[in-house]
């Protein structure tokens, strides 16, 4: 399990055992229709995303992990820069929680997945033979 397989099959939406397949059926995450909706299955390896009833649950902690990273660099470049109060602050975290929730649902899935599917490449290869 290396740190850079994971955020590449992360942030290309890619499945995590292959990097060939998507995880979700929309590369858009702000596509309305489909922009949540998974493939039960790779296409390249045929990994079953969706190990067990629930297994997603897990993902929230990934979620959150995120969140509270928008949080974290939001809250520093207030205490260096921004000087704003509060409020005000609370008022500017809102918008980039809100605008990337789309993106972190799907990240925090993905990271989900790849934390019990280290990358393979026996699997990256075996169908372009
Ligand atoms: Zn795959």
């Amino acid at each position: 399990m290396s740190i850079i397989n994971i955020l590449y099959a992360t942030v290309a939406n890619k499945c995590p055992r292959c990097h060939k397949g998507q995880v979700f059926v929309n590369n858009n995450p702000y596509n309305i229709k489909n922009g949540v909706k998974m493939n039960e299955r790779c296409p390249h390896c045929g990994l079953k995303y969706e190990r067990e009833v629930g297994y997603f649950y897990g993902a929230m902690y990934m979620s959150y992990t995120l969140q509270v990273g928008v949080f974290v660099i939001m809250f520093a470049l207030n205490t260096l820069w921004w000087h704003l109060s509060n409020r005000l602050l609370i008022s500017i975290i809102l918008i980039p929680v809100f605008v990337l929730f789309p993106v972190t649902f799907r990240w925090s899935r993905i990271l989900w997945i790849s934390f019990f599917t280290p990358y393979d490449k026996s699997f990256a290869k075996e169908s372009e033979q």
